[in-house]
């Protein structure tokens, strides 16, 4: 057992909270900083173990109570950011909540027990999907639990402020929609300082993982000009937003803080151009299931869940090919092959 429970760091006026979690990434950042004599959060934090303890004694320790934050700005719907905003505001009924129309969509969707049902086929749905892509009918039902699992960890925030793409908040801070790593994600751009605070759509040392959990019916539909099967292009499509803002510095969500955020953004470019090109060769005459291409690129060994992730990493490629006629599929057994 590490000893790690949170640490504070000020950079260039902006305080970083970074407090550990059990996956991959490590640890989670939310930031605070004042503004026009307001102090704003981004993120909530996770709602699991003793996350919330450590939260409040980093509080402690930059002096502040959660009764002088204002605002709380949440930039996606994942647990490790969205998590705690219910206790936030219970805690503090004058804190303002701010999050995405889309993300109140599906924090409101995912948390009423009664759409549970409309949940499980939603997830159905995408289960039956990556049969297709090549998982086993087991694989899929394990698929559906995890979905209807995942939800357990969000508590229903009404937000106090719905905010939207191209919004200006207080004068200075652009609300940019950035989807790809989850259709609702927001980056949130102080335009003065042009400091970006990302989220998890750009990182300092991975790629973000892109991909989408399930959607309701009515949201897909209000969003119907969305592409929900080619997200890598809503992910590229979002990087060169942000390049266009020419940011200074990247504060994101996990990881460490970006100075060089044109290169890094260059970077996870040049990344997924490699990987289009390696899944191109791999299938190169060589029909097979977008699992196998993931299976042959990030080995067997891994567990369910980094499986799942590798084959909606492999899927975001080849659907991104697939939209460009870069590639041909044949179905065979129920299930579609990939080739180049
Ligand atoms: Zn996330």
């Amino acid at each position: 057992m590490t000893s790690f429970k949170f640490i504070v760091n000020e950079i260039e006026g902006i305080y970083q909270i970074k407090i550990d979690v059990p996956f991959a990434v490590k640890y989670v950042c939310l930031f605070l900083f004042k503004l026009n004599g307001k102090n704003i959060l981004i993120d909530s934090g996770l709602n699991m173990g003793n996350w919330k303890k450590k939260l409040f004694s980093a509080f402690e320790e930059l002096n502040i109570s959660i009764q002088d934050i204002d605002y709380c700005i949440i930039t996606h719907l994942h647990t490790d950011h969205i998590g705690l905003v219910r206790l936030l505001k219970q805690k503090n009924p004058n804190l303002k909540i701010l999050m995405h129309d889309i993300t109140h969509e599906l924090l409101k969707w995912e948390t009423c027990d009664e759409n549970l049902k409309d949940l499980e086929q939603q997830a159905r749905k995408i289960a039956n999907q990556l049969i297709k892509y090549g998982i086993s009918e087991d694989q899929g039902d394990r698929i559906v639990q995890f979905f209807a699992y995942w939800p357990k960890f969000l508590q229903y925030q009404k937000p106090d402020i719905t905010i939207h793409d191209g919004d200006v908040i207080f004068d200075r801070l652009e609300i940019i929609w950035t989807p790809g790593h989850s259709f609702d994600h927001i980056c949130i751009f102080d335009k003065k300082k042009r400091y970006l605070f990302s989220g998890d759509h750009i990182l300092s040392r991975i790629t973000p993982h892109i991909g989408n959990f399930v959607v309701p019916n009515y949201l897909a539909e209000k969003y119907k000009d969305y592409d929900f099967n080619n997200i890598l292009k809503h992910y590229l499509t979002s990087l060169d937003k942000i390049d266009n803002l020419n940011p200074k510095i990247i504060f994101p969500a996990h990881q460490e803080i970006i100075y060089n955020p044109h290169e890094r953004i260059l970077q996870i470019k040049e990344h997924h151009k490699n990987r289009l090109a390696e899944i191109s060769s791999v299938i190169k005459d060589n029909p097979m299931t977008a699992y196998k291409v993931s299976q042959i690129h990030f080995g067997e060994d891994l567990d369910e869940m980094n499986s799942y992730m590798a084959l909606s990493e492999v899927l975001g490629h080849l659907l991104y090919l697939q939209a460009q006629n870069k590639v041909k599929i044949i179905e065979k057994n129920g299930k579609f092959l990939y080739y180049s």
